[in-house]
């Protein structure tokens, strides 16, 4: 068995030991007889499994009494619709437009109301976080929108926007659990699973509790109320169980890794290498203002198309593999997610550095 570096932005690498331990566990979950595939999501095992899940990720995260943790479906791109059919009370909401995942969610949005984009990179190509420190904030807005880090084109907002009292709103997709956030900020989080911490088919819905709302829309399916997954604690239909139960897996690791706190210094120390390396190289530079710059997803170019694709080619033979950057834009991308040890990280540079040398 060879494991190669998988730099895929997701789904993505998930650690080996979560790996492992799903692989020992496949044909007898704990003395069930079964596998957590086979399992009722009404039985007791399976009600511990989703319950521990919760409580390891509201430890991890310091997700306080007051706001609901829900684990979902329908990928991110659900949530582009959820968001604003439940949130919105006087239909309109602001979208800081960051790269193409907010600008999906903030077309979506526009099905449902009055949508303001009150900022946007799409100027420069969204290589860099907007100034949102005094933004026109909509007087009426039910909230403000963003894409916390863009997957896509490797930025992150290192401060949040100033949303003037307005509840924020933050697709934490390909950061969530990256580094320590504090809840208190947001109205409401969520996350696809596949960047960061699981399997896809995942959605996790962390959601301020006086947010949920019972009088939406009569169009609106019962399958898409926060108010229903909260009342059945993520159990009104049968969740996604097996994802659920690998997200678990990965909770423990972070634990036992020692928290939020530890993954942020891994994570700054993994960045730092490749950033570092990007800033002296002649052959290769990043694509992205240095202060927008993103933990998780490294865009970079060496300006010429045809090295691009050799180098891309020659990395995957080398064991560096997904490297090449979205089909949008182009280039190569490396996702350095949690899971990614560093020292696939200093083996990429090496191999960048031996590359640049040849070429
Ligand atoms: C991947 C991604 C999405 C889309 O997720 P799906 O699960 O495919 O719907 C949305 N937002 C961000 C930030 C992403 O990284």
């Amino acid at each position: 068995m060879t494991r190669v570096y998988n730099f895929s932005a997701g789904p993505a690498v998930l650690p080996e030991e979560v790996l492992r331990q799903a692989s020992d566990e496949m044909l007898d979950y704990q003395n069930s007889g079964m596998s957590v595939m086979e399992m009722s999501h009404r039985s007791k095992t399976y009600d511990n499994i989703i319950k521990t899940a919760e409580a390891d990720l509201r430890e991890l995260a310091n997700i306080p009494d007051n706001y609901k943790v829900l684990f979902l479906q329908g990928g991110a791109h659900l949530q582009f619709s959820m968001v604003p059919i439940n949130l919105m009370k006087n239909g309109v909401a602001d979208y800081i437009v960051t790269g193409q995942w907010a600008k999906k969610a903030y077309i979506e949005a526009q099905k449902y109301g009055t949508i303001n984009k009150i900022a946007s990179s799409e100027d420069k190509c969204f290589s860099y976080i907007p100034d949102c420190s005094d933004l026109n904030i909509s007087k009426d807005a039910d909230y403000v929108y963003i894409c916390e880090n863009n997957t896509i084109y490797g930025t992150k907002f290192h401060t949040l926007p100033n949303t003037k009292g307005k509840d924020l709103v933050s697709d934490m997709s390909s950061c969530f659990l990256s580094e320590p956030f504090d809840i208190n900020k947001y109205g409401l989080v969520f996350a696809g699973v596949q960047k960061n911490v699981g399997p896809a088919g995942v959605q996790i819905v962390i959601i301020r509790e006086d947010l949920i709302r019972e009088d939406l829309p009569k169009w609106c399916p019962e399958m898409l109320k926060y108010k229903i997954h909260a009342d059945n604690s993520s159990l009104y239909n049968t969740p996604p169980t097996y994802g659920i139960y690998i997200c678990s897996l990965v909770f423990k690791w972070l634990k036992n890794l020692g928290g939020l706190n530890k993954m942020k210094e891994i994570n700054e120390k993994k960045a730092k290498i490749l950033y570092d390396f990007l800033d002296s190289s002649k052959l290769f530079k990043g694509t992205v203002e240095k202060s927008s710059r993103s933990l998780m997803n490294v865009p970079f170019i060496t300006g010429d198309e045809n090295l691009d694709k050799k180098f891309i080619e020659q990395a995957k033979d080398a064991g560096f593999v997904q490297l090449k950057g979205h089909r949008t834009v182009g280039g190569m991308r490396a996702s350095i997610y949690n899971a990614m040890p560093i020292e696939g990280v200093i083996k990429l540079v090496e191999f960048m550095d031996k590359f640049e040398k040849a070429n």
